[in-house]
This record gives C-alpha cells, structure tokens and sequence, in this order.
C-alpha cells in the first residue's frame, strides 16, 4: 500500500499513456516513474533513508509530484509546506517536524538564508531549477558557505544515484505529515499512514469512477491534501492524466480546457464562483468536462445551481479534513445529487452525527460530524493529548456541526467553532450566507459574529457586492423577508474582497481579527 508502488504497476501496465502535461511537456508514465526512480536513488545516495522526514515547498508543477513519489519510494515521510508562508511559519514546521532535507525552488533560496538559525536539523537542500530570470541573479555558493548546514545544491531531476525501485513500507508507517491549523493554537502535524492515503486515494477514485479515459485539471494548490488526494493521486492511481496549472486563473483553466479538453475539475466553491463571474470565456471551452468536484468549503446551493446551468455540467460537493486524509463524503454519481448535501459516506469510511456525549442522534437533529475508516490519521506528531482529544474510540471528531437526511446524505450546518450564539440562540453563519449568495447582485459574502453588550453576540455581514449602488437598506430588506428576526444582520459592510487562503477558502477568522483589531 505504497502510492508510489502503485505508479509502478501503472506505468508497466500503460507505459506510453501521458501522465500530465504541463506548459509545453508532456510526460508519460513510464517516463514519469523512470524520473521516481531516479530521484529516489538520488536521495538514498544523500544518505537519507526510511523514516527520514523531508519537506516539499514548492509550488504547482512536476517537481512536486517527483519529489512526493521519489520520497516515498524510499519510505521517507513527507512534509508539504505552503511556500508562501512566512519564514517563521516554515521554521515552525521544519523544527517541529524534525525535517532532515528540503526541496524547493531555486528562487526560494534567499528565504533559505533567512531560515539560517531555524534550519537546525536540515542537512540537505535539493534545488529545483525554475528556470525564471529571477534565479540567475541567487548566488548558491554564497548562500551554501553561509548555511553549512546546506550540503547540497543539486537539480532535482539530475540527482545522481543508482535507481531505487521501491522500499519495503509497512501501511502503519507514516507517509505524509500534512501541517493543519486546527481549531486553535499552533498548526500540528496530522500524520497520514500509507494506507491513509492509499485507501483514501482509492476510494475517491473508484466512487467519482475515474478511469484513464480522464482528464483532470490540477489547480488546486498540490501542497494542500484536497489536490493531493483528489487532483493527484486519485487520478495517478486510476492511469488517468493530470493537467497541471502553475496556478489558478480563470483565464488559465479556460485556455487548457479549449486545449486539452478535460473530464473533471476539481475546486473550491471560490473558484467556481471566478469562473463564473469571468466573462471574457466561451463556456463551450469547458464542454468537455463530466464532472466539477467541490469540495474544502461549503458551496453556496445558489452558486452551485448558476454555475451547473451555465457550463451544462454537474458539481458533486464532498466534504474532507486533513486529519482524514481528507475525503469522507461526497454527492454519488449513481444516485440524485443534492445541493447543499456533502453527500453519502464514500466506500469504506463511516460518518456519524452525534450529540456531546458521543451517542448518535436521529436523523434531522444537528450534532458533531465524527469519521471512521481507513483513512483516518495516525495521530499528531508529538502530540499526545491533542490526538486523545481528537480520536476517541477509533472516532475522528471533526469540529463540524452537521445533521444527516433519511437516505443518508449528510449536511454541513457549520463549524462548531464558529457558531454565533444571539440571545441565546444559535445562528449558523452559513444559513445566512446561503440567502446573500442567493441574491443576484452579491458576489461573495462572509457572516461573523462581534461582541454584542445585550445579546452576547450579533451577525455582522461582510458582503462583495455587484453593483455599488446596491444599499445596506436594501440587503437588510432582503435578509428581513427571508430570515427569522433572531438571524437577522445587525451590519452589513460592504468590501472590494473578503480575505482568502491560498486555496482560495474564505477565511472567517481573519476577518473577525480585520474587524474586531482593525
Ligand atoms: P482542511 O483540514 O484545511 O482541509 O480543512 C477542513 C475543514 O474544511 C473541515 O473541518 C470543514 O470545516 C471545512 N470543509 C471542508 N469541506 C467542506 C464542505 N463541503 N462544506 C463545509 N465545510 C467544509
């Protein structure tokens, strides 16, 4: 249960079918396995061995998944670091992950100098080249004599080394340590087992019937497990091809669609929602495709319904979190699909809602989502109470409210965090983004709760809107025919964007901070 292994069988079995393209390359999978072999001799001949960790910064592009697969054909585990954190945020992770090699960028390596007193455990920095004026002007003698501790500058694909075919893995052994801010506190290191991600990969594939007749848009950033599992290796996995985008743009995804006609993309609601904004493409360039997943935040049903009808394609909205490698839901293919359902529980991984004491409720009643499968998470690396507090009897707590329907499907009310208590009663900020989203002059909207001196909390509103002569009255007018008295705004502001991760989630937390420490 070696993903890495599994990219062996496929490039024996369909060598000369293209594993993905990017720009202007196109790489076939005995190719693309050929390239795993070779690096992962090259970073055995380093000195690294199995359970040596190793992270990746890096962004969207072959790199990466040569990287991802060479370590894991030597059994090292592997850290994927969003690279464009701060230089404290990657020194947190590099120390706290114990991480022995680094691969990156050749543009990255003046931060590298920065991360000087941080790197204490890294002896290996790997360059890839990115081929960008940029890099001409880095100076990697200078940086090396500074950091001693960086022993080696070497291009990714050139790394020298006898070929290495695979190492014996056990499916307990940790194979990717995917760093997740949690609820609170400092990101902890979700530590995912070979047969995490394996069975996880798998069974996303098998259930949205990926084949190799496929053709998948990889533009979800590869460091997040989203793309990981659902645009990378689910795909690899099932023989299908990958077309890579250096990163998001709706004007990148219709270009490569009217090029290479894909079957599948997979996002975040934000994503769609630029894509369908976005009026300078043909929505014929995106005919091709069978199927939309969507999934990392909940997708407004209004948004879900505009973009289905405007490209003539359906969305399937699952639902995952890192500690679960992610997937644990998704809209079936086979049977109705439901807007605002993250759908059933996916192939061998259950689902329950339950109330405080762990007891499951009936169906319609709202509790916390808890997950059990085999794509649940060893635990947190070095953190023992944390991983108690979130694994109880085998159960993954998810932090999620959510209810489930008589058939199954499952609904994401909110999370539990994030709930807004008004006069003691409790306000889901998703419901009332759901009515905004609904209107037609709203672009994207984001719902808060601030301090309240009488009722505790109160709504607050965060809206994009459309047209600028759209009024506050006007939106409270519209909320007051639609939502119970208790729900409604107590403000409504209006901004040029509401504040994103990378992947493109919008990010309630950092406007409560925006708002409340202005
Ligand atoms: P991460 O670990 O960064 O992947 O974030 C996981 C969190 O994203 C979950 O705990 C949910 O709060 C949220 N999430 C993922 N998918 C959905 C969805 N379809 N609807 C609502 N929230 C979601």
């Amino acid at each position: 249960m070696n993903i890495a292994s599994r990219l062996k069988e496929v490039s024996q079995d369909k060598g000369e079918k293209i594993a993905y393209h990017f720009l202007d390359t196109s790489v076939s999978y005995r190719e693309l396995d050929d390239s795993v072999s070779h690096f992962a001799g090259g970073l055995e001949s380093l000195g690294l061995k199995r359970g040596d960790h190793i992270a990746l910064i890096l962004g969207n592009s072959p790199h990466f998944i040569i990287g991802l697969y060479g370590a894991l054909r030597l059994g090292l585990r592997v850290i994927p670091i969003n690279p464009i954190y701060t230089p404290d945020e990657m020194g947190y992770i590099l120390s706290n992950g114990d991480v022995k090699a680094v691969i990156t960028l050749d543009l990255m390596v003046p931060l590298m100098g920065k991360l000087e007193s941080l790197l204490q455990s890294v002896d290996h920095v790997i360059l890839c080249e990115s081929g960008d004026d940029r890099a001409k002007g880095v100076d990697l003698e200078r940086i090396g004599l500074l950091n001693p501790k960086m022993k080696s500058f070497t291009n990714v694909l050139s790394l020298g080394g006898t070929d290495f075919e695979g190492a014996e893995v056990a499916e307990d052994d940790t194979a990717i340590i995917l760093y997740t801010s949690g609820t609170t506190g400092k990101p902890k290191g979700a530590m995912l087992t070979h047969k995490n991600v394996y069975s996880n990969a798998w069974d996303v594939g098998t259930y949205l019937q990926m084949s190799e007749q496929d053709r998948v848009i990889t533009a979800l950033p590869m460091f997040h497990v989203f793309c990981l599992t659902v645009a990378l290796n689910a795909p690899l996995m099932m023989g299908a091809t990958l077309l890579i985008a250096p990163k998001f743009s709706p004007k990148g995804i219709f270009g490569l669609s009217r090029m290479h006609k894909p079957t599948v993309f997979a996002g975040v609601p934000t994503m769609y929602n630029f894509l369908y904004q976005y009026t300078d493409g043909d929505p014929d360039d995106l005919s091709s495709l069978r199927l939309c997943i969507s999934g990392g935040a909940s997708m407004p049903v209004a948004l879900l319904k505009n973009f289905e009808q405007k490209f003539n394609v359906m969305i399937s909205e699952g639902y995952g979190l890192s500690e679960a490698s992610p997937v644990t839901c998704f809209n079936p293919l086979d049977r109705p699909r439901k807007p605002g359902s993250i759908g059933t529980s996916i192939m061998s991984i259950k689902n329950k809602v339950v109330n405080e004491l762990g007891e499951e409720v009936p169906p319609g009643q709202v509790g916390e989502l808890i997950v059990n499968g085999p794509n649940v998470m060893k635990g947190y690396y070095k953190m023992e109470e944390e991983t108690q507090a979130a694994i109880r009897d085998g159960w993954l707590y998810t932090g999620d409210l959510a209810r489930m329907d008589e058939e199954g499907y499952f609904y994401i009310v909110d999370r539990k965090k994030e709930l807004i208590i008004v006069g003691g009663f409790n306000v889901y900020p998703r419901e009332i983004e759901e009515v905004l989203y609904d209107h037609p002059e709203i672009v994207e909207a984001a719902v808060i709760g601030v301090p309240h001196p009488e009722k505790g909390e109160a709504v607050s509103c965060y809206v994009v809107r459309k047209d600028p002569a759209l009024s506050e009255e006007e939106v409270m007018e519209y909320c007051r025919e639609r939502l119970a008295k208790y729900k409604l705004p107590s403000s409504i502001e209006f901004l040029e964007e509401l504040p994103k991760n990378t992947t493109g989630k919008i990010l309630r937390r950092a406007l409560k901070a925006q708002v409340l420490n202005p």
